[in-house]
């Protein structure tokens, strides 16, 4: 039994436990098709004493190198997002250019160059070569390191501290999460401010999110969690926006300890409602287990009943997500003959696990499935938007989560077909 990254207290039995699975983004080339792949534990615990959601197996982070090949800038949400991030925080923060903004795994400087514009100084980290690079490239000044504590030494002698740390999807990824925070704390100037944006834990039990654990996501946040955290570590939690990118996401605002914030109304009545709704009970925990046992089995059912009426099924999207939720529910091509995605990286591999084909989206049109089974959900609406001569063919979608279901093919497809 594996200890709390938070809090080091012996970690009860995991309430959810996804089986043995490949690494979510570890897609296979047809030619290692007839090979075995590397399978890991996948199972999540919450620790009582500091309400961590935690993974109980971590996987050593240099055997999970998929990130290197994303590229922020890619993604049209990402960067307008990030634009409008620089916005805000701008405007809450009453930046200017004798402000210092650091941002911790700054990807390609898809974020900083907007902050560029404004005059204020900026710096990144970022631990993958090749990508800092292209953010040097872009004239967004970039550390090519991992944050942590043995980088403090260098970014406050050579750059100074800073007064914004920016951090957006990073502190999930973090196994050693008390350093982390603490090399936070120890590069803010004394007025500095620290926000860090990642997936809401009550978003993902609300909504039945369990697809986004898998191995590169070591933690699960409440605000209650991360609130004893930032104690920990020399930092206060003193507010909180929340965000609907990613299913449901929060954006936090720490201070240093010593600068002791109020607490604004928004996370005092966020507290409350985690408290509430039981997120600092075990048996929250259990009840969900139990949800996302039934939603599979849904699936799995409403997938088989579709195909003894003789039905052919697809897929769309191959994102990470979708490879935990068809390994947990051991769907293969006996239920989803293959997927389609937009990425050409991606077309011409097999999904980890379930091994189903990645073809481009213009085989849903070739090949004429009766269905196709929407892996990223969060963007479904678009998705049935740019697909509309799939529905003219007489193709329908369905979305697994939060509630398998089969989408109205009428034109208002925020509408969903319950199915039995
Ligand atoms: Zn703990």
């Amino acid at each position: 039994m594996s200890d709390c990254i938070g809090c080091s207290a012996a970690l009860p039995a995991p309430f959810l436990d996804l089986g043995e699975t490949p690494l979510a983004n570890s897609y296979v080339s047809p030619e290692k098709a007839q090979k075995p792949e590397p399978r890991y534990p996948l199972a999540v615990a919450y620790c009582p004493q500091c309400h961590l959601v935690q993974l109980t197996h971590r996987v050593p982070p240099e055997e999970m190198f998929s990130e290197y090949l994303y590229f922020s800038s890619y993604s049209d949400t990402v960067v307008q997002h990030a634009r409008r991030m620089v916005d805000s925080l701008t405007q809450k923060f009453s930046l200017g250019p004798s402000h210092r903004v650091l941002e911790i795994a700054s990807n390609d400087g898809y974020l900083l160059q907007f902050f560029k514009q404004k005059g204020i100084q900026v710096l990144g980290v970022e631990p993958a070569a090749n990508i800092a690079e292209v953010a040097v490239g872009k004239s967004i000044p970039t550390l090519n390191r991992f944050f942590g504590p043995q980088t403090v030494e260098e970014i406050r002698g050579t750059y100074g501290a800073a007064d914004i740390i920016i951090g957006n999807n990073v502190l999930a990824h973090v196994p050693e999460i008390n350093l982390f925070l603490t090399a936070v704390a120890q590069c803010l100037s004394p007025q500095g401010h620290a926000s860090f944006e990642f997936p809401y834990l009550k978003d993902l039990l609300d909504h039945r999110e369990f697809d986004t654990i898998y191995h590169e996501h070591v933690s699960y946040f409440s605000l209650s969690a991360i609130q004893i955290l930032a104690r920990r570590n020399g930092l206060k939690l003193f507010d909180v926006e929340h965000h609907p990118i990613h299913g449901g996401s929060v954006r936090v605002f720490l201070g240093l300890a010593s600068n002791d914030e109020p607490v604004s109304p928004a996370l005092a009545a966020m507290l409350a409602g985690e408290e509430a709704a039981g997120l600092t009970t075990a048996a929250k925990y259990r009840d969900f287990s139990r949800e996302v046992g039934q939603l599979a089995e849904t699936l799995v059912k409403m997938l088989s009943e579709l195909r003894a009426q003789g039905k052919r099924i697809a897929g769309y999207g191959a994102p990470a997500k979708g490879n935990t939720l068809l390994n947990f529910c051991r769907i293969g091509t006996d239920l989803i003959e293959f997927t389609v995605d937009r990425s050409p990286y991606k077309q011409g591999l097999l999904l980890p696990g379930s091994r189903i084909p990645i073809h481009a989206p213009e085989a849903l049109l070739e090949r004429k499935p009766d269905y196709a089974v929407i892996l990223p959900w969060n963007i479904a609406k678009e998705i049935v938007g740019q697909q509309q001569e799939f529905l003219n063919l007489g193709g329908q979608f369905i979305v697994p989560v939060p509630s398998p279901a089969i989408l109205s093919p009428s034109a208002d497809n925020t509408r969903t077909a319950a199915v039995h």
